[in-house]
């Protein structure tokens, strides 16, 4: 018998308690009350509802993060003296590129990625702030409930179901067992990020209807936080670096800013499309840190934080569809990130704004079907979101032949306003960049490299993950499937030497060796997933489904 479950009717729903989503659901009941004071037919007492699968908002967020305030000052004009927790503005910025030893400084930064105007945040606690002025707004936010369906009527998004708590290990009902609920809205905002659960299964269930130009590319973001010791590195300063310790093959690069109270924002970004299966994101992070550029900086402060989240790189060519019956894709989710900035904030912002305009017109007229709804679309593609995007269409692209033709590319698009040599260069997905040991390495498989890490300056996967405050019931279903085991002791140890064991930041995927000598199998402890989704998305043989845990279990990132 299907289990007894709650109904929530609300009036919009905003899947993520993202800038995405907060942005939405504060511009619309603002917009509510501005449309109630002069119109007849006035719209009583909306229920907005934002639903989250982190134990409060900001718990899942992390970004490095520079934002541009734009789109944050439209929404909030007043944000600073309102107490947005800015770090600090932009006080100046390099960029180096680093080699083993050494590094040049690029004696000017290219006008389009220039950070001046900007500040300087932790997204984690932008995203707490923004949820405080969405809850003073009337905005009803359900923490610890993971969209886990999207539900559909004739084709038609309806709303969301959220994740069951209390089934065990082995799939029985517990004492506290509680059957997910169901969200229905005329409209669902999904601003649930990058490789959204339930975006990808929209994506996958109506790919005639979401597909980009381009398929999707990601980069992993790895990221530490530090407390130094004064004066290493002034509160808005932001450091950007290329080269070491990434080969030119391989997409990414590392940043440091400057917080205040000594604090700093340390991370790598590596591409998800790189070709050899024994890259470890992970321990290239521990190896840029031992760069001369970034020891003098974090040497003698102490670990304060850690985590790991991928971004969508593919840029404006990867936008899928933003709109269909009752549903707007917003954020990360839609794929608004401006590669060429590394900046999605302020983009999120914006989006989640304009997805209240229209959910706003909906509930006006009545009409959420698609057409109502493109208008969507419409705004986000001719507005500043897709300007800015389509001045950047070609970027991460242009490094698909290795750094040094990237940069050529870049300076090429910079000048053309994004055109560059061929528009548009089209993509691969990363998995399928991934080389095979044999084409690779020739055949032989590599050593082990010598990863030891001295647990003060450079830490081992475990020690980072403790600094996550990552935390899952055990006695639960794992979210993390294998499709096809099989693979994974046959054709993936064979071919690629089971990368997952090096791809995920986490420590969740370890092989396990039979005292027989047989081939042995992959033990997964979920319980240490930080919900990064690299998993999901590099897979060579795309056979790992990250889904959504029971509510609340994730890291607990504090300052990220
Ligand atoms: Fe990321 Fe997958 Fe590892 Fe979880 S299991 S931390 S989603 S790579």
């Amino acid at each position: 018998m299907p289990p007894d479950r709650e109904v929530v009717e609300v009036d919009a729903l905003f899947v993520g308690a993202g800038p995405a989503s907060l942005a939405g659901a504060i511009h619309l009941a603002r917009l509510i009350r501005k449309h109630n004071e002069t119109a007849e037919k006035k719209i009583d007492e909306p229920f907005i509802a934002v639903i989250e699968k982190g134990k409060e908002p900001g718990a899942h967020s992390l970004s490095g993060a520079v934002l541009d305030p734009a789109a944050l000052s439209e929404l909030i004009p007043d944000y600073k003296e309102k107490g947005c927790p800015v770090e600090a503005e932009v006080a100046g910025e390099d960029l180096y590129l680093l080699t083993a030893g050494g590094k040049i400084r690029v004696p000017f930064t290219p006008p389009p990625m220039r950070n001046h105007g900007c500040c300087v945040v932790s997204v984690g606690d932008l995203v707490k702030w923004l949820a405080g002025v969405a809850e003073e707004e009337g905005v009803e936010i359900f923490p610890t409930f993971p969209g886990s369906e999207i539900l559909e009527e004739d084709g038609r998004v309806v709303g969301v179901r959220t994740a069951d708590k209390g089934i065990d290990k082995e799939g029985n009902e517990k004492a506290n067992y509680q059957p997910g609920a169901d969200f229905l809205a005329p409209v669902t905002v999904l601003g649930e990020g990058t490789r959204g659960n339930l975006a990808k299964q929209l994506f996958e269930s109506h790919a005639d209807r979401f597909a980009g130009k381009n398929p999707q590319v990601y980069g992993l973001g790895i990221k530490e936080l530090w407390k130094v010791p004064d004066g290493r590195l002034a509160p808005g300063r932001v450091i950007h670096t290329m080269g070491f310790p990434l080969k030119p093959d391989t997409y990414g690069g590392g940043w440091l800013y400057g917080m205040r109270n000594g604090y700093v924002s340390a991370g790598l970004v590596v591409g998800l499309d790189y070709h050899d299966p024994f890259l470890d994101p992970h321990a290239c992070f521990q190896e840029w840190k031992t760069h001369p550029v970034i020891r003098g900086i974090l040497e003698g402060g102490s670990l304060e934080g850690y985590g790991a989240k991928t971004m969508p790189l593919g840029g404006y060519y990867s936008i899928p569809r933003l709109s269909s019956d009752g549903v707007l894709l917003a954020g990360d989710t839609a794929s608004l990130l401006n590669p060429m900035r590394l900046k999605g904030i302020h983009t999120a912002i914006r989006s989640g704004m304009l997805a209240a305009e229209a959910v706003l017109r909906s509930m006006i007229t009545g009409d959420s079907s698609a057409g109502a709804l493109s208008s969507y679309d419409e705004a986000v593609r001719k507005g500043p979101i897709g300007d800015e995007l389509h001045r950047s269409r070609n970027f991460h692209q242009g490094f698909d032949n290795g750094l040094w033709m990237g940069l050529i590319h870049s300076a090429a698009q910079i000048a053309t306003g994004g055109r560059g040599f061929r528009d548009n260069m089209g993509a691969r997905p990363g998995h399928e960049r991934m080389e095979t040991i044999r084409s690779f390495y020739g055949g032989s498989q590599p050593g082990r490299p010598d990863r030891s890490f001295d647990g003060e300056y450079t830490f081992d996967k475990l020690t980072d993950l403790f600094k996550s405050g990552t935390e899952h019931l055990e006695d639960q279903v794992a979210h993390l499937k294998i499709l096809d085991r099989d693979i994974c002791s046959n054709r993936c140890a064979e071919e690629y030497g089971n990368p997952c064991e090096r791809f995920c930041p986490a420590n969740v995927y370890i092989w396990e060796k039979d005292a027989d000598g047989g081939k042995g199998r992959v033990r997964i402890d979920f319980a240490n997933c930080v919900h990064c989704k690299t998993c999901d998305i590099i897979d060579p043989y795309q056979v790992i489904r990250w889904t959504p845990p029971e509510g609340g279990g994730g890291p607990d990132y504090e300052k990220m």
